[in-house]
């Protein structure tokens, strides 16, 4: 049974997940924590909870999403996984950090490209991984068929959707990616989106005004 615990970090307040289960194990997706007591925050909610981080997963590369993935490497020694086409992403993260006034260390470790035949398996459980491009190029959304639940990143908020101005972004691929990926699931399935409160399919089938 997965516990899925948010945080919501840096100036650009976003949600980076921890979710675990009952063998301890644990996957960390997006790790924005930007600051020192963000960073500290993290580490003692794994520690206190005796977790052993297993996974280091990016369901894409903007700089709100990558900034902690370097902090996560040196603490727990994973290794980094998102898809290949947020590589480029990826590599001008910093850039586009300094250009918003928002420096950091970037992630030097390895790099290992999940795609849709990738299952993420802690314990029990398992990930299917969704391929939901728009936003960015490789956004890829965690689904948890048997616990109803989807880590989207930055496809589908709640009563909004992800930009599509930035580089690689693209708004007709971003409505096919909802529309043909995450509204075919179950109604009652939770989205934890990577900025604002959760909300589900249904609610979003129903009231999102970007998908009338
Ligand atoms: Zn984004
Ligand atoms: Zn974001």
């Amino acid at each position: 049974m997965l516990t899925v615990t948010s945080f919501t970090f840096s100036p650009v307040q976003e949600n980076t997940y921890v979710v675990y289960n009952e063998t301890g194990e644990c996957c960390i997706v997006d790790p924005g924590c930007y600051f020192g007591n963000e960073r500290n925050e993290l580490k003692e909610f794994i520690q206190t909870s005796g977790l052993t981080p297993k996974y280091l997963l990016n369901t894409h590369c903007h700089l709100d999403h990558v900034f902690g993935n370097k902090f996560i490497h040196d603490e727990y020694h994973l290794t980094l996984h998102f898809h290949m086409k947020e590589q480029l992403l990826f590599d001008n993260a910093p850039a586009s950090g300094l250009m918003f006034g928002l420096p950091f260390d970037q992630y030097k470790g390895p790099v290992t490209y999940i795609d849709e035949k990738t299952v993420i398996v802690l314990g029990n459980d398992r990930f299917e991984i969704l391929f939901t491009p728009g936003h960015s190029p490789g956004s890829i959304s965690f689904y948890c068929k048997e616990q109803q639940f989807v880590i989207a990143g930055d496809v589908l908020f709640k009563l909004g959707i992800g930009r599509t101005d930035l580089p690689g972004g693209n708004f007709e691929t971003l409505i096919e990616s909802i529309r043909e990926k995450l509204f075919p699931l179950p109604e009652d399935v939770i989205v934890y989106p990577g900025h604002g409160e959760s909300t589900t399919i249904g609610f979003e089938k129903r009231s999102n005004p970007f998908l009338e």
